[in-house]
């Protein structure tokens, strides 16, 4: 069940992260940012490459890459370390190249117990031969080569300082996160900033896309990999990593309540003496990174805010992602073209997924079946520019330009140059309902306005409400018999204005006359004392009133959706209110018009298919998140039928949990220990001073 909840902070993982990227910005605004190109994932003679490390980081060095991680296996650059030399490795006219570029004095060699040996260089010994302030960086890395049984899980470490053995597990997911951790760990311990990034998810089939994205901590995975085994683009059985990548973000951010995964570009590079499809190759895969310096901090940290792009031949002159969308220029070469993909995921998306199944039934462990709607393509350009407006239902969205020019050395025959830059999404900082979303007490909440002291749904109780400091006043409208929406409560005009004795007859309909007429009632007169000069009011007037000093929790008893939409966007207020409705079809059709706005959906009803619920039935609980998730709502406004548990439940999925209508201070208090999130009240000062009294 959790799997189909939809989690409703995601606009904040991407503040959180836009904070990062633009605090990351400006904190390299010392010198100018500019792009470095970088590869994060090589192997050398100390594990399984095939040549010496200082000849594999000076061709990294020479082809205009600005940095290299060397990521041996198990094993870091340090130490003293000989190698026998074999007829196969490090032999040879490769021994011979590696003399010659680096002098007969800098090569050691010795023999021991008649095998010729060549002592391996750490690091800390060569990188000064090769680094270059503001031109070439080599940084310390590990490929921590872990398994589960037959599946590899292969994890690298980028600028860690100490080496990580693999951690092991029980599963697959338990050994990625145990590795993971143990890197974390360690920059918790040293200061250091290096990060865990997880290799090749299909290599061995190793990883499903339902395991990593469950990786706690874990910000990278390898979106591309030039080793010719990794199988990047999956099988009949087997989603492609890049699928894989848009079903992770989906989960991450819509359900698991986890930050997004960014894809980087690798070449996992082991073959220098031979470049051809079938030999892991230098050159395929990179990450170009905007800092201002080349340090491994700025390096880190600017990969860490997503301020970079994966690349297998495509530059981009801009790559830019703010509040309203993304931006690329792409660095065009003549005569190629390029086709740039928007994908990504809307809010309201189809969960269902299948695990694939053998002939006889039996579910794979291999990455699920997903709907067509994760990962769609929003929207595509061919050109050098592309861009794309957040419509603000989005998940996130991500770029991926295609060019039509075939990669030299490719990967695989038929390979184009391809970029991928990182998701992003809209925000809604601005908002106000978002922002009264993120308060950590509970909300005051004004029902129908302070109608413990005034007439219910009148300019004067909302008045009230807003000099009590109300977080929010609530309000019910219908529509008139001419589509304006009106404030009132009933249906009909009986029990709060003076219809029947201005018009005589009974069960008199708010829609049955046109607005003009209803403005003219008066609606305070009913009231003890009574308000004898207040009016019907519209919902309009209304607004303008609550809006100045609070904010709206629109209630619709009546009235279609566009109507309240168009409203809303006449006015500048969407997600500057709060629109709530008993009636779950209005909130759907609201939702797919206005995503953007936050809705909550009023519970429990009271049948379901013609059937009366039990009070059982109608408590908060895991069934109704799942409807609510499923209508778009963030909140659900329910009875006082919830109970703690409820509560968490509710919370863990990303959901607020509101309440009405209490009035009574020791259930209030009893409620705000259960841990809701509002609380809706005839008397907003009962309210204050259960708070006040609790220190919150
Ligand atoms: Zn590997
Ligand atoms: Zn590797």
């Amino acid at each position: 069940m959790g799997r189909f909840i939809h989690f409703a902070g995601l606009g904040i993982a991407w503040v959180a992260l836009l904070a990062s990227f633009v605090l990351h910005v400006s904190a390299a605004a010392q010198p100018a940012s500019r792009w470095w190109k970088g590869n994060l994932h090589t192997h050398s003679l100390w594990s399984d490459g095939d040549d010496y490390p200082e000849m594999i980081a000076a061709w990294y060095k020479e082809n205009g890459y600005h940095f290299l991680a060397l990521s041996d296996h198990n094993v870091m650059l340090e130490g003293q370390r000989w190698f026998s030399l074999t007829n196969y490795r490090g032999n040879g006219e490769l021994l011979e190249k590696y003399r010659r570029r680096f002098g007969t004095n800098w090569v050691e060699q010795r023999v021991q117990n008649g095998t010729n040996q060549v002592r391996l260089k750490p690091l800390p010994e060569f990188r000064a031969l090769l680094e270059e302030s503001g031109r070439f960086l080599l940084i310390p890395a590990e490929e921590i080569t872990d398994r589960h049984l037959t599946a590899p899980v292969h994890v690298n470490a980028t600028n860690l300082r100490d080496y990580v053995p693999p951690q092991g597990g029980s599963n697959v997911l338990e050994v990625m996160q145990r590795n993971v951790d143990a890197v974390l760990a360690q920059r918790q311990r040293t200061g250091q900033p290096m990060f865990p990034h997880i290799n090749h998810p299909n290599f061995g089939w190793g990883i499903t896309a339902e395991e990593l994205m469950r990786v706690q901590g874990e910000k990278f995975f390898e979106v591309y990999n030039g080793h010719p085994a990794v199988r990047n683009e999956g099988d009949a059985t087997h989603a492609n990593v890049e699928r894989m990548w848009d079903i992770v973000l989906t989960w991450r951010l819509a359900v698991l309540g986890l930050p997004p995964m960014f894809g980087l570009a690798v070449d996992d590079s082991h073959n220098y003496q031979t470049n051809a499809i079938g030999h892991s190759n230098v050159g395929r895969g990179w990450v170009m990174v905007r800092s201002g310096r080349l340090t491994p901090e700025s390096i880190v940290h600017a990969l860490e805010a997503g301020d970079f792009y994966a690349s297998t031949g495509v530059t981009l002159k801009e790559n830019r992602r703010d509040s309203r969308g993304l931006h690329i220029e792409i660095a065009a070469e003549p005569g190629v073209t390029y086709r740039t993909q928007f994908i990504g995921t809307r809010r309201q998306f189809d969960r269902a997924n299948e695990p694939v199944r053998t002939a006889s039934g039996e579910a794979l462990r291999v990455t699920h079946r997903y709907s067509e709607e994760i990962g769609t393509v929003l929207s595509e350009v061919v050109g050098n520019i592309a861009a794309y407006g957040f419509k603000g239902d989005e998940l996130y969205v991500r770029a991926k330009v295609t060019s039509s020019k075939l990669k030299s050395n490719p990967y695989r025959a038929g390979e184009t140059e391809a970029a991928w830059t990182q998701p992003t999404g809209p925000m809604h900082t601005s908002a106000q309902a978002e922002k009264l979303l993120q308060l950590k007490r509970p909300l005051v909440i004004a029902h129908r306005g302070y109608s413990a002291i005034a007439p219910e749904n009148t300019l004067a109780a909302f008045e009230r409400a807003l000099s009590v400091g109300a977080d929010l006043v609530e309000l019910d409208y219908h529509h008139s018999k001419d589509g304006m929406p009106v404030v009132i409560h009933d249906a009909t005009l009986d029990r709060t204005t003076d219809a029947i004795q201005r018009w005589g007859g009974k069960d008199l309909r708010v829609d049955a006359r046109a607005a003009a007429e209803l403005q003219d009632l008066a609606s305070g007169r009913w009231f003890k004392p009574p308000f004898p000069e207040t009016r019907l009011p519209l919902l309009t007037e209304a607004l303008d009133l609550i809006q100045a000093a609070s904010v709206t929790l629109i209630e619709r008893k009546a009235g279609d959706a566009a109507t309240l939409v168009q409203l809303l966007r006449e006015r500048s207020l969407v997600n500057r209110v709060v629109i709530q409705a008993f009636d779950w079809d209005f909130l759907r059709a609201f939702h797919k018009l206005e995503p953007r706005q936050i809705i909550g959906a009023l519970g429990p009803p009271n049948a379901r298919d013609g059937r009366k619920l039990t009070q059982d039935e109608k408590a908060l609980s895991s069934a109704w998140l799942h409807e609510v998730a499923a209508l778009g709502a963030r909140i659900v406004v329910w009875n006082r039928q919830v109970d703690a548990a409820a509560i968490k439940i509710a919370h863990d999925r990303g959901f607020k949990v509101w309440v009405y209508t209490i009035n009574d201070e020791a259930l209030a208090r009893e409620l705000v220990a259960a841990g809701v999130d509002g609380i809706i009240t005839d008397n907003p000062a009962i309210l204050w001073k259960v708070l006040a009294r609790q220190g919150r």
